[in-house]
């Protein structure tokens, strides 16, 4: 369905309230607050579904009248918020694995070791041991982990542990060995080992591109290809029906991902939330073609599973010390961060895809890697001529305050993940500097500016529970709620604003606000129904705040208590 035939479509279902049964609504919602994010109609009592779409949006009264007995179902909001359906920009979505060891908000570093032998003692020998989300700015004494930690748990099996970043990993002695990883290995190109100041040797912890040394040939799946089905095909399910109880109806999965599994899915009709599926942004031509070709048969005009964007990365994170900076990190000023690549190979790669129509995601986190991103992204629309391109930077962490007009300007999209920032901000102003921080996570200096944002996650970096995100967006406090007005308040957003972004914004991102992201005839009827009102509750109860009933396509996916 084009534009053009949704609007009329939409015009005609809201003309021909109350007449016959076979214009009556599948589902209605009346008594709702409801903040429909359509800046034409801001608020409303009510609405109705018919198959995946809302047909009106009104008063309960008006749309009372479509309800036909003993057909449509009725829920009665008894005056919470409804809202349009959370749209995750950017969440590393995906099976979840029973056998991960879970290392977030982890403050005491013996606790790797407890839990490493803890899983040691049920698996092979030589069976990988994976895990992480670790984050060594949380532990007592704020020092990166070392290999000794864990190595005397873990004699037989490789062992390895990923920062909450995903950006550096903690590995044992076994997989150093296997990978004939020493302190003579030299650093490769955009990575780091490692090592001990004072011997040398390497502490077992790999940065970036230091992680593609682990050799894990030698380590067995230690399942049969069926079992590792099965488990993969209920981690799916468990990751779905996490999404459902967060109210998250749409995901943006930045890289690869399964099309075939969601495809799967969704003819057993298990597939909950809309999904979009990368690839990664190469120079590689014959790879480009084929990317095309899985454009073609997920395009962007289908609502289930689709083809976003190519992701690339430029940098590293601020928590690894690897986000390329212009200048040296306070806290380090040895070191300005890493680059991923040289910037003319990858100017030549965004200038490549940007031609064959592609829609280009860039990790950026310090403010030179954001700088590069936007100057390559520039020179595509000079080389290739302007197009509603709608290239994206993933995070857009920190910036010089003369790139932030740059978005709005050639219509660049910064996707952010508000919960980076109440994480970030404990360690962000001793890495970085006081000045450097005034343009970090600058969310209202970017919507002055004209840009329009699109919010995430970043999904196992940061938890899925969007009202994480929503309480990040309008205090800037920790989640303990810290006294104060927040980390430079400046930059805070207000709920209503921080709720669009999350949700048309995230639509627009993906090329969709034109059916998804607000509650207005015609639109998909994603929809979440919360159990407080997050316009009014003070900021205490933000993330206290529940998922009472979550709606994708016309169908009710998740209702509390059922
Ligand atoms: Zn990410």
């Amino acid at each position: 369905m084009n534009n053009l035939t949704i609007l009329l479509s939409a015009a005609i279902m809201t003309m021909t309230v109350s007449c016959g049964p076979k214009e009556k609504a599948d589902l209605v919602i009346i008594n709702g607050k409801v903040l429909t994010i359509d800046k034409e109609n801001p608020t409303a009592e009510a609405m109705a579904v018919r198959g995946e779409r809302i047909i009106a949006v009104g008063t309960t009264s008006s749309i009372s009248r479509l309800i036909l007995k003993g057909k449509t179902e009725v829920i009665d909001a008894h005056g919470r918020l409804v809202l349009p359906g959370f749209n995750d920009a950017h969440v590393h979505f995906g099976p979840l694995d029973p056998d991960f060891i879970e290392l977030r908000y982890t403050t005491d570093p013996t606790v790797l070791t407890e839990k490493v032998k803890k899983q040691v003692a049920k698996t092979k020998p030589g069976v990988l041991i994976e895990g992480g989300h670790w984050e060594h700015e949380m532990f007592i004494g704020k020092k990166w982990p070392t290999k000794e930690l864990i190595d005397k748990v873990s004699p037989d099996n490789p062992v390895i542990l990923e920062r909450a970043d995903g950006h550096s990993v903690l590995v044992n002695s076994y997989v150093l060995n296997k990978s004939g990883i020493t302190k003579n290995t030299r650093d490769p190109f955009g990575g780091e080992i490692q090592k001990d100041s004072l011997t040398g040797e390497p502490t077992g912890i790999l940065k970036e591109k230091a992680v593609d040394l682990i050799i894990t040939e030698n380590t067995k799946p230690g399942r049969t290809p069926e079992e590792q089905e099965a488990i993969i095909w209920k981690g799916y399910l468990l990751a779905l029906k996490e999404a459902r109880e967060y109210g998250v109806t749409s995901v943006q999965i930045p890289g690869k991902a399964d099309f075939g599994a969601y495809e799967k899915l969704q003819k057993e009709g298990l597939l909950t939330c809309r999904v979009d599926i990368g690839e990664f942004l190469t120079g590689d031509s014959t790879e480009l073609l084929k990317f095309l070709q899985e454009k073609l048969k997920f395009p962007p005009d289908s609502n289930w599973i689709r083809f976003g964007y190519l992701k690339v990365f430029i940098d590293g994170t601020i928590g690894s010390g690897t986000a390329l900076m212009f200048k040296p990190f306070a806290d380090n000023p040895k070191s300005s961060g890493l680059e991923m690549m040289p910037y003319e190979t990858y100017e030549k790669m965004v200038i490549k895809a940007d031609k064959m129509g592609f829609q280009i995601g860039t990790h950026a986190i310090g403010d030179k890697g954001n700088f590069w991103v936007l100057n390559a992204y520039e020179k595509a629309q000079q080389v290739n001529g302007k197009r509603d391109s709608r290239h994206r930077t993933e995070h857009a962490q920190t910036l010089q305050s003369s790139d932030i007009t740059r978005f709005s300007q050639l219509g660049v999209i910064p996707s952010m993940q508000p919960t980076h920032c109440i994480t970030d901000k404990r360690f962000y102003e001793k890495r970085v500097g006081f000045e450097r921080c005034k343009e970090a996570y600058a969310w209202r200096s970017l919507l002055n500016s004209g840009a329009t944002l699109a919010f995430g996650t970043d999904y196992p970096v940061e938890p899925l529970n969007p009202m994480e995100g929503l309480y990040a967006a309008v205090t800037r406090k920790d989640r303990l709620g810290e006294k104060g007005e927040g980390w430079f308040p400046e930059q805070k957003l207000t709920m209503e604003e921080a709720i669009k972004y999350y949700t048309l914004g995230s639509a627009y991102a993906q090329f969709m606000e034109n059916r998804k992201g607000m509650i207005k005839a015609g639109y998909l009827a994603d929809i979440v129904i919360t159990d407080k009102d997050l316009l009014t509750i003070p900021e205490t109860e933000i993330m206290k705040t529940k998922v009472d009933y979550t709606i994708t396509g016309g169908k009710v996916v998740y209702a509390s208590g059922k």
